[in-house]
């Protein structure tokens, strides 16, 4: 049976990168494979799926929270690739592990493992709880030579836990971070209380 691949980093590691450079050797062997995308995620035109490094492609499949994949056609299909994946809903996540099963297909997940908060988005929830293989995709904090793995918002020019969570939009909104400097930047901009064990604790 097919298996269902979960790799999950912070904003900027190169997670599209990877996808696009996955997508670009199958292609170059000849092989059909489908790239699939969230709808809401269109800050590169609806249908790009564009790395931070330039490189980009166009997605075959837009999808919506309900939409239905089991009947698309899978036909000569050799591996579906998802973008974005902690938006996808737990129904689609459900669709890609049945699609591994009944259609014989590997599907790849790339996306975040947790919001700004630093709690896990639906999409990804499901996949840690469904995939066979979940790898990590390394990053460096933006503050220290540390692995990053929390993504901070700033919001002019400010470590912030305000704001939606899904909210999409410049990169410099979000800084990979380690979780010291997450919090060192939380409490410096006063959004978390600078008490270290109270502020530790209130993530
Ligand atoms: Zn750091």
């Amino acid at each position: 049976m097919a298996k269902l691949y979960f790799r999950y980093g912070t904003v900027g590691s190169a997670k599209t990168l990877n996808l696009v450079a996955v997508a670009h050797n199958y292609r170059q062997q000849g092989k059909k494979i489908l790239l699939l995308k969230p709808e809401l995620d269109s800050r590169f035109g609806k249908d790009q799926i564009k790395s931070r490094a330039g490189l980009e492609m166009q997605a075959d499949i837009l999808v919506q929270p309900d939409s239905n994949l089991l009947y698309l056609d899978f036909e000569g299909i050799s591996c579906l690739l998802a973008d974005e994946a902690q938006f996808l809903s737990k129904h689609l996540i459900d669709q890609l592990r049945a699609i591994t099963l009944l259609k014989n297909i590997p599907v790849i997940c790339y996306g975040l493992r947790t919001d700004f908060k630093g709690r896990l988005f639906e999409g990804s929830l499901r996949l840690m709880e469904l995939a066979d293989s979940i790898e990590e995709i390394k990053a460096t904090c933006h503050f220290c030579n540390k692995k990053s793995i929390m993504n901070l918002k700033h919001l002019n020019g400010h470590a912030t836990l305000e704001g939606p969570t899904v909210q999409l939009g410049a990169e410099e909104r979000y800084l990979p971070t380690c979780f010291p400097c997450y919090i060192r930047e939380l409490q410096k901009s006063g959004a978390l209380a600078t008490e270290p064990a109270a502020a530790a604790l209130s993530i």
